[in-house]
């Protein structure tokens, strides 16, 4: 499935190192309600005319990311909203599960 690239695409040249994540979607549970989250998922949705990229859908939206970026310098992961639009997806609930359970997103280490 061609579209599913999508999903792991890395754009930057910074390199990636295959390790366990540290539960980082369970952690990310209390930052998804911050309004600067808010923001940048609704900037998002536009961005993809409210509809998931992969079946069209316009209801159940969630947004993916690409990958996670971990900062060195201060030990810990960017805020879900601190990343570019581009490594960020609409997706509705059932592709963005799908997704998951199918492709590990990358950690990059910056
Ligand atoms: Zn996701
Ligand atoms: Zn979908």
């Amino acid at each position: 499935m061609e579209i599913y690239r999508r999903y792991t695409r890395e754009e930057d040249n910074s390199e990636s190192k295959a390790e366990p994540n540290p539960n980082k979607h369970g952690s990310y549970g209390t930052l998804l309600f911050d309004v600067r989250w808010k923001q940048k998922r609704g900037n998002i949705l536009l961005l993809d005319n409210n509809k998931c990229v992969i079946c069209g859908l316009n209801e159940d939206l969630q947004v993916h990311h690409r990958q996670y970026q971990y900062i060195n310098a201060l030990k810990k992961f960017k805020a879900p909203w601190e990343y570019p639009d581009r490594m960020l997806i609409t997706l509705c609930s059932s592709c963005h599960q799908r997704g998951h359970a199918k492709y590990k997103v990358p950690i990059i280490y910056i």
